[in-house]
């Protein structure tokens, strides 16, 4: 068998003509479409070389033909790579050579650019457009029908996932079928996917989301993808009424809510919306249940570790927390830096343990073995607590936790407190170097009209303590973010690291 492949196909092997995805252009997919694609890719890709455990780095456009490319390595042994379809020449450099892999898929357009990078890391470059050229495309076209897939084991690699790199170089994180399967198993079971079920896909395929969360959870329930080329508003309007389920990143659901076509009616028929990659505002959730009636159900997760916690799919859906532990996810609060466990309610960093943690880190031995304790808990680094009800909230990143004089000060209650006042779109609060306190906290602020800063900060006096306060206030046009909507918090240090002198 081959642990992943086997279950997540198991449906559609008995309901072959059950629609796997709808493409924008009306072309469709069955489910026994997938199963003969995927053997051809698996055929390309072995007659290409790629041998069990091989890494296939991909880096193209969102299509239909780069999801089946994944099954197909899975089918042929290989450990699937994706890449950032962002990332320059320059980055995909760093990547090949960091993973070697036997075959490096690349867009058509940017061959040429790309080819010396390849060949330098000893991989074969091929293409793949998301309008079905390049030559691992006409390779596919020309390959026999029918695959008998490679037999990979639970603890066998499936793919290497490159962390998003929002706090610093990106990580190669491991996982094998085994973390892959359990994750979709019991996110199908959490969220009550089935065969029935359309999930509109927005998001990109080289992240987590969007590549596991999403069509793992769907394959695993023998359900349909409605499948976009990316979030663009008019398109998801035009088919969600097709549409069951969707999974969205924050900037989605402001996206929506700034559009007049977002309202009861055109979301009715909606059975779930799901956010997670970036924290949710509090404001953004409530905003959207008074427009459509429907409360949004965040979760939280991790390129290393799948998914963690989820808010209840019956029960509360509480507004700016990530719900509970997943079944067979264990979660606790510990001590940053004595590893302390810490009682209920206070803040520390979460460490997780279950079969959906990662297998480390590639080819970084010694930060794998600094990020888990003795007992098996893989460190997250990021910061939250468990409320008396069990539910967890994150307050941030361990890395972005200001001490200022001493004092931690968590960037998410002065930021709440800021995005409170009247003017203020969003903010992000970090700290930068200070003479006397060591950090100085400082807010990078959004706003819709002009404020003043001094006018910000006297605001906050009556808020916050004393050294929680803000010592400058700085407006900028946008906060910058990566692909995945998440903020560079190292970024605005930089920016900023001579503000308070
Ligand atoms: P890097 O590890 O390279 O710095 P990254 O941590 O952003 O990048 P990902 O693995 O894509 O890379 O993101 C995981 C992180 O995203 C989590 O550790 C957490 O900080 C954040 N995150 C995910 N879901 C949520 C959520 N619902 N609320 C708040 N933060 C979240
Ligand atoms: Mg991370």
């Amino acid at each position: 068998t081959n642990t992943l492949f086997d279950a997540l196909y198991q449906h559609g092997r008995a309901n072959p003509d059950r629609r796997f995805a709808l493409l924008p252009n009306a072309r469709q997919l069955s489910y026994g479409d997938v199963e003969a694609l995927s053997s051809r890719f698996a055929t390309a890709l072995v007659d290409l070389g790629v041998k069990p455990g091989d890494r296939v780095a991909v880096q193209v456009e969102k299509s239909i033909d780069a999801l089946v490319l994944y099954l197909g390595t899975l089918r042929a042994g290989g450990v699937f790579l994706p890449l950032n379809t962002a990332y320059t020449p320059a980055e995909i450099d760093y990547f090949l050579t960091d993973a070697g892999p036997t075959v490096f898929v690349a867009d058509p357009k940017r061959k040429d650019a790309l080819t010396p990078i390849a060949k330098t890391a000893g991989a074969t470059i091929v293409t793949l457009g998301a309008d079905g050229t390049g030559s691992l495309a006409n390779a596919v076209a020309a390959a026999g029908p029918g695959f008998d897939s490679v037999a990979r084991a639970p603890e066998d690699l499936a793919a290497i996932l490159y962390t998003s790199g929002t706090t610093g170089r990106s990580k190669g994180a491991m996982l094998n079928h085994a973390n892959l399967l359990s994750n979709a198993e019991v996110l199908c079971e959490t969220w009550g996917f089935t065969a029935k079920d359309e999930l509109l896909h927005a998001l990109p395929i080289f992240h987590t989301h969007g590549l596991f969360v999403a069509s793992n959870t769907v394959m695993i329930a023998g359900a349909g993808l409605i499948f976009l080329p990316k979030f663009d508003p008019d398109a998801v309007f035009h088919h969600l009424p097709q549409a069951t389920t969707m999974m969205g990143v924050p900037t989605f659901y402001t996206r929506l809510l700034a559009d007049d076509r977002l309202n009861k009616e055109s979301t009715a028929h909606m059975r779930l919306f799901t956010s997670g990659s970036a924290p949710l505002l509090a404001e953004t959730h409530k905003a959207f249940e008074a427009r459509t009636g429907q409360r949004i159900l965040e979760r939280y997760g991790m390129t290393e570790t799948n998914m963690n916690t989820s808010n209840p799919y019956d029960g509360e859906r509480r507004a700016g927390t990530v719900g509970f532990p997943l079944t067979g996810t264990d979660l606790r609060i510990a001590d940053p830096d004595s590893g302390k466990l810490l009682p209920q309610g206070e803040i520390g960093v979460i460490e997780v343990k279950g079969p959906n943690v990662f297998a480390g880190y590639w080819q970084m031995p010694e930060k794998t073995a600094s990020e888990f304790r003795a007992d098996g808990f893989f460190i997250t680094g990021d910061l939250g607590f468990i409320d008396q009800d069990g539910y967890v909230t994150i307050v941030g990143r361990g890395k972005d936790l200001v001490i200022t004089g001493g004092y931690n000060v968590y960037p998410k209650e002065v930021e709440l407190a800021i995005d409170a006042l009247d003017g203020v779109v969003e903010s992000a609060v970090i700290g930068v170097p200070h003479k006397d306190f060591g950090e100085g906290v400082v807010g990078c602020v959004v706003a819709s009209k002009p404020l003043e800063e001094d006018a910000v900060i006297a605001a906050l006096t009556a808020k916050l303590a004393r050294f929680k306060q803000p010592k400058r206030i700085v407006f900028v046009d946008e906060l910058p973010r990566n692909t995945m909507g998440k903020v560079q918090k190292n970024i605005l240090r930089e920016t900023y690291k001579d503000l308070l002198g």
